[in-house]
């Protein structure tokens, strides 16, 4: 480039830096950063520390639905590549032959084999489902886990519970769960303090489990963003103003970390007692502490149900984690609606790139495709669950 259209370039480029600061200017809402480095409400930063407010009204961001005009592969998966159990099933009532043709028809189409109904039955309610899974032709399709009930803990409280669990594992129950996010954040015990997760007085119970040889699938805490103040700051924004009841509000004041460290004594104490910790522990967003948990506690597993939108955002830490905590990772799915598994599918088993999650509200983002190979494939799809639960048909 010769000397003159250089000097050409750099005066255009001055003025129209000039002209855009003039539009900036205060005659049209330009406003500085304040010292956080951020803008005014309504504002947006433009350019490094100048702020400026559209020229129309902005939609909410309910209303905001941008389309991307990014074209790339697209590959979506309806059927999984290999056998599927979901470990974290909620089916809805599998006590009538209806609702469990319904189901099973769903499956089918999914390749998943067995569903293990986490719905936390015990006593007759389980024993009308077991009954009924037991009359139909798909017999071999369900396993049901069975509930703990933790209210009124106190003196006497351990025995009853301990002979409902050997009751409900006689009648058939593989396991125990899903004991829910409840427990650690309202529950009370008979005396009315908090009943907290690694409250000794529950020993008796995990300790049965690892003498019955049953894992004890555990939902502790919530996303860490429901325990954050509900600001414009916070990524959950919507959903926390959508269902208001998710935020962590009523919680007796316990943060996410307690839980966490209450959760975690609870796995140190009961070494012999197999843990499988819902929805990756809760740390999706931050595998370091999902690293942390599995290298610590040998004796528990976790779960990928409705962390989707966390591992499909991070694809290469993701697949990594999956490769090196292979023998540790189990399918499950949470609230079942059988149109939201093939995101699941899509997400390990393709390397697909920006996509939809199937759900508006908690995941502004898009997913990517992990591409895990099939021989972990296969471990996080099935042979883990048929290790870690012993009552799954093989
Ligand atoms: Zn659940």
């Amino acid at each position: 480039m010769s000397k003159a259209p250089l000097v050409v370039t750099l005066f255009l480029t001055i003025a129209a830096g000039g002209a855009l600061l003039a539009v900036q200017g205060p005659g049209r809402g330009g406003s500085p950063t304040d010292a956080n480095g951020e803008c005014p409400a309504g504002m947006t930063e433009v350019r490094p520390g100048n702020c400026q407010a559209p020229s129309q009204p902005p939609p909410s961001i309910v209303d905001y639905r941008p389309i991307s005009t990014l074209v790339t592969g697209q590959h979506p998966v309806p059927r999984a590549k290999f056998p599927v159990i979901d470990i974290h099933g909620h089916p809805g009532n599998l006590s009538t032959q209806d609702g469990i043709t319904r189901v099973v028809t769903a499956m089918d189409e999914l390749n998943i084999k067995v569903l293990v109904s986490a719905d936390d039955l015990t006593g007759s309610r389980l024993k009308a489902t077991l009954d009924a899974i037991a009359a139909s032709p798909h017999k071999d399709r369900f396993r049901v886990l069975c509930g703990i009930d933790l209210g009124q803990v106190g003196p006497g409280w351990a025995e009853r519970a301990v002979k409902q669990l050997e009751a409900d594992v006689a009648a058939g129950a593989v396991g125990v769960g899903e004991i829910s996010k409840a427990f650690g954040l309202n529950i009370q015990k008979a005396d009315g303090s908090r009943l907290k997760v690694d409250d000794p007085e529950l020993d008796p119970i995990w300790q049965a489990a690892a003498r019955l040889d049953i894992p004890v699938f555990i939902h502790t805490a919530e996303p860490q963003a429901f325990f954050a103040p509900h600001d414009l700051h916070n990524e959950r924004w919507l959903e926390l103003a959508l269902f208001p009841g998710r935020g962590a509000t009523d919680t007796h004041g316990v943060s996410f970390e307690e839980l966490i460290t209450e959760r975690n004594h609870l796995f140190a104490r009961n070494p012999k007692t197999r843990f499988i910790a819902a929805h990756f522990g809760w740390h999706a967003n931050d595998l370091g502490k999902a690293a942390a948990m599995l290298d610590a506690y040998p004796n528990v597993v976790t779960e990928v149900g409705a962390i989707l939108y966390d591992i499909g955002r991070q694809p290469r830490a993701a697949h990594d984690f999956f490769v090196k905590y292979q023998d540790r990772l189990l399918f499950g799915k949470d609230s079942f609606q059988p149109e939201e598994y093939p995101y699941y599918w899509r997400v390990f088993e393709t390397k697909d790139e920006y996509f939809d999650y199937y759900r508006n509200y908690h995941a502004f983002w898009k997913l990517y495709g992990i591409d895990l190979p099939d021989t972990v494939l296969k471990k996080v799809y099935r042979d883990n669950a048929l290790r870690v639960v012993k009552g799954l048909p093989k």
